[in-house]
């Protein structure tokens, strides 16, 4: 009954489940603490207030004109390094009811997902994680699908390099996942970065709001990871922007960059920042060089807080790849730019005002995101 009236006012009816649950299967836990909860979560839910950290579960509570109520399934093709740690990422968020994890090598996801479930009694979560061997149907009625699959860089290659090989993964792939989810918003991580978005929605054929990149959340974590460290400060202090191609041509921006507020220009010489965003650039390849191959937590952890944003309607600002067709004057091109994120994917691409310098690296990095995308066009795949 209690769960019927909150219900109207909730549209996160798996948050009310999970508390439900978590409540139950604690014994101990006495009737009257049961009460006490939801008298205190019905008084919050008409004051509209929203609810955080009410109870065992930092889940939110959100409410909504919105009637109808959904369960989010989210799919993660890709179960290597990325793969994983997204899956595992989004699981431990707990906003989810599943997550489903797909690779082609016999027997990997399915472990994968069973070691995750396994996990889920431990650090206390309830999303069900499911893995399937080659299998989309498994993935039916994804509401968001990540896409890592495809091979890594190894020392010495660029990201261009693995072209040939992840152009296919990722065409066949989509073609898997948009048969099974059409209406799926589609996260691409497999690189090269931007040209593998371009794929993915030329062979989609969904809208452009749907199908976007993550670098760019990436790439201005490494940027302010290394600027926590260069001013010895939390690096959640730091907001910080980033655009252009995933690679060497990306281009940092420090005159949007701010650290609580303080432009970052006035706590760092010319000569230190500039240092800090040639490593930025180097980044990946940095990592590649240490590893054998690239990265994961990182990379893992970003694409898990777009699946987020879209999964709990934030309308979270972060830099993604998407497609431009004239913002920024560039037009039929991938490249990353802020975009604001919610349950509709890209819901609005935001066009910050450039120097001519900063204008004429934007151009440059869409000039060789350009050069791949005709790479591709000539394996006539698409
Ligand atoms: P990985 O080798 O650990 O995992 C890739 C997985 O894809 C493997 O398990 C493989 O079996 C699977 N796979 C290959 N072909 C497939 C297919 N047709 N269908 C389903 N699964 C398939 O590699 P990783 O470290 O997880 O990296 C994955 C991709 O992400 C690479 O292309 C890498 O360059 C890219 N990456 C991108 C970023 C970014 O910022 N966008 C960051 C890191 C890595």
């Amino acid at each position: 009954m209690v769960l019927r009236q909150l219900n109207k006012n909730c549209c996160d009816i798996l948050s009310l489940t999970r508390h439900f649950r978590e409540l139950n299967s604690y014994p101990d836990q006495s009737n009257k603490l049961n009460e006490c909860f939801f008298t205190k979560l019905l008084s919050d839910l008409k004051k509209e207030v929203p609810i955080q950290n009410t109870f065992y579960l930092c889940t939110r509570i959100k409410k909504s004109n919105n009637p109808k109520y959904t369960i989010m399934k989210v799919t993660v093709v890709g179960a290597g390094n990325v793969g994983a740690t997204c899956a595992q990422i989004v699981a431990e968020k707990n906003i989810v009811s599943e997550v489903v994890l797909l690779d082609i090598k016999e027997g990997l996801s399915e472990g994968k997902s069973l070691d995750l479930w396994q996990t889920a009694p431990i650090n206390f979560y309830d999303t069900r994680v499911v893995g399937a061997t080659n299998d989309y149907s498994k993935s039916a009625d994804s509401d968001v699908v990540v896409i890592t699959s495809g091979v890594p860089r190894k020392p010495g290659m660029s990201r261009d390099d693995l072209i040939s090989i992840n152009a296919g993964i990722v065409k066949s792939v989509t073609e898997n996942v948009i048969k099974y989810s059409p209406n799926a918003i589609i996260i691409i991580v497999s690189n090269p970065l931007d040209v593998m978005t371009y794929v993915a929605h030329a062979v989609s054929k969904t809208s452009k709001n749907k199908v976007l990149g993550m670098a760019g959340i990436l790439d201005t974590a490494r940027y302010r990871a290394f600027l926590a460290e260069a001013l010895d400060i939390s690096p959640r202090d730091i907001q910080a922007l980033l655009m252009g191609g995933h690679g060497d041509t990306m281009v940092p921006l420090p005159r949007y960059t701010t650290v609580a507020g303080i432009p970052v220009t006035e706590l760092l010489d010319k000569e230190t920042l500039d240092k800090i965003i040639d490593r930025t650039k180097k980044g990946g390849g940095e990592l590649v060089n240490l590893m054998g191959t690239s990265a994961w937590y990182a990379p893992g952890s970003a694409a898990a807080q777009m699946v987020e944003a879209i999964v709990m309607d934030q309308k979270r600002v972060f830099p993604c790849c998407v497609k431009l067709e004239g913002e920024y004057g560039l037009n039929d091109i991938f490249v990353g730019v802020p975009v604001k994120l919610g349950k509709n994917g890209v819901e609005k691409i935001i066009e910050v005002k450039l120097t001519d310098e900063e204008q004429a690296l934007l151009v440059e990095s869409a000039k060789s995101v350009k050069e791949i995308m005709n790479v591709v066009n000539a394996m006539n795949i698409l």
